[in-house]
């Protein structure tokens, strides 16, 4: 697993700061401002030069992919970890590969006033994932019913080159091993200036006028001071439904509680999930009338964990009292968007339906579209090694949560 190191200058002061690919929430050391990194759809990074003065460069894409990977075949759910990138522009004249170039250097955002040319991708993003997949799906037993991406981050990473009789790799400054024909013009690949820029939401609460906070690769901010959650889409901040669970516990850890559209399978109440998860109780009669939700973890997690909870919390189907207020212990930061959790319930739904040899086969059939959300904190008990929810049936090892930052 590999984390991106992005060289930055604070947009108020210019001061120079390194950033972590996970990280939005930016405070400035010297000026204390603080900005919240968008760059929509993806964000576009390049990779620094060393080619002479006024060389001509040009860049080229390369897709990058980070996420987790979840297959439902005959005997189960598998999963995988995947993190890699793939040429964006086909050509022979070009590497297929960055190599190790991203993990070894500082890269710099792509900006509006950024010189050179850049390469229009020939393979869209979803062109991207699909090689990705085809990739990763190999050694899968047939059939496979069912495939999700879930947590993904795609960017692009642009490596510069440059001619000079020969095809240079301008970060290394050195030839691209690959003969040019007499007539070859690098002017003739469709590319251009960069048009995009990073957007830079004021952290103020759009409510109260306070200071939002957040931890550094959180995707909501907070106000503590109106208790209210804010989420960006596009340049705009927007409020975020939530709930606190009333029970005892110091550490907060944020979930989506997801209601669902079901079809193809009966799956709306309490009563359903008995049945189709086959739990070891009698449906009693206002189980009916008690509606199913779908939980996902908000947070990054290793795949087989995240897969383990989210199964163990959606069978528990937490009914406890809810109060609209922020914790006032710890809050573990939000670093899974909505949009994300959603794309699991179908894995989620395979790793309890019971038999799954009856179950699998349908999923091609079933649809399951998210309706509504809503971002419930969940107390745990702090212990020495891990935070535990005993009656959920959820433990997660604080080392674990540590190194899943960099997911
Ligand atoms: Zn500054
Ligand atoms: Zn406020």
């Amino acid at each position: 697993m590999t984390t991106l190191f992005i060289e930055h200058q604070c947009p108020q002061c210019g001061a120079p700061a390194i950033l972590e690919e996970s990280d939005r929430l930016v405070i400035c050391p010297y000026c204390r401002v603080t900005s919240y990194l968008i760059q929509n759809p993806y964000f576009r990074y390049m990779l620094p030069d060393n080619a002479p003065k006024n060389s001509q460069l040009i860049y080229v894409p390369y897709w990058r992919f980070k996420g987790m990977l979840f297959s439902s075949v005959s005997d189960g759910v598998h999963h995988r970890f995947m993190d890699m990138s793939c040429q964006g522009f086909q050509s022979n004249y070009f590497p297929v590969s960055l190599g190790f170039r991203s993990q070894a250097l500082k890269l710099k955002f792509v900006l509006p006033e950024t010189p050179g040319r850049f390469l229009h991708p020939t393979f869209s993003r979803d062109d991207a994932m699909k090689i990705f997949i085809r990739r990763f799906s190999k050694n899968l037993p047939s059939p496979v019913y069912h495939q999700d991406f879930v947590g993904e981050s795609i960017s692009i990473i642009y490596s510069p080159f440059y001619v000079k009789n020969r095809m240079i790799d301008a970060v290394l400054n050195k030839s691209v091993n690959i003969s040019l024909p007499d007539d070859f013009n690098l002017e003739s690949f469709p590319g251009g200036p960069p048009e995009w820029r990073l957007i830079f939401v004021p952290t103020l609460c759009p409510h109260c006028g306070w200071d939002l906070s957040g931890e550094r690769d959180s995707l909501v901010l907070i106000c503590k001071n109106c208790n209210t959650v804010w989420f960006s889409r596009g340049e705009r901040l927007i409020p975020v439904k939530f709930a606190t669970l009333k029970m005892p516990g110091n550490f907060f850890l944020p979930f989506w509680r997801i209601k669902a559209k079901v079809e193809g399978v009966c799956l709306n109440s309490y009563a359903d999930l008995i049945r189709v998860a086959n739990l070891p109780k009698v449906p009693r009669s206002h189980d009916d009338e008690i509606d199913f939700f779908f939980w996902s973890m908000a947070f990054k997690v290793p795949p087989k964990l995240f897969l383990r909870l989210n199964r163990n919390i959606t069978m528990a189907q937490p009914r406890h009292e809810q109060v609209n207020k922020l914790p006032s212990g710890h809050i573990y930061p939000v670093t899974l968007p909505v949009k994300e959790a959603a794309e699991s319930m179908k894995i989620i739904f395979a790793s309890f339906a019971c038999p799954s040899n009856h179950y699998l086969p349908l999923l091609p059939r079933i649809t399951i579209r998210p309706e509504k959300a809503r971002l419930i904190f969940i107390p745990f008990h702090e212990g020495h090694h891990e935070l535990i929810r005993e009656n959920f049936g959820l433990t997660i090892n604080k080392n674990q949560l540590k190194l899943s930052s960099s997911l």
